[in-house]
């Protein structure tokens, strides 16, 4: 039986994130007024926010 650390995997892993439209959050790049950002999108409904975990 193999075994795989579940710590190991969230600390290296990416943190994911769901709209409440059940869409996937993804972080994007933009620029804004000569400064690069990052904001989360929704990739189903386009809602924007400046933090994934307003998704929630
Ligand atoms: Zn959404």
């Amino acid at each position: 039986m193999a075994q795989i650390s579940k710590n190991a995997r969230a600390a290296s892993a990416t943190q994911r994130f769901e709209c409440p439209c059940g869409g996937e959050v993804k972080m994007k790049s933009v620029f804004a007024k000569g400064k690069l950002r990052y904001v989360a999108e929704c990739g189903t409904c386009n809602r924007q926010e400046r933090r994934p975990s307003d998704f929630r």
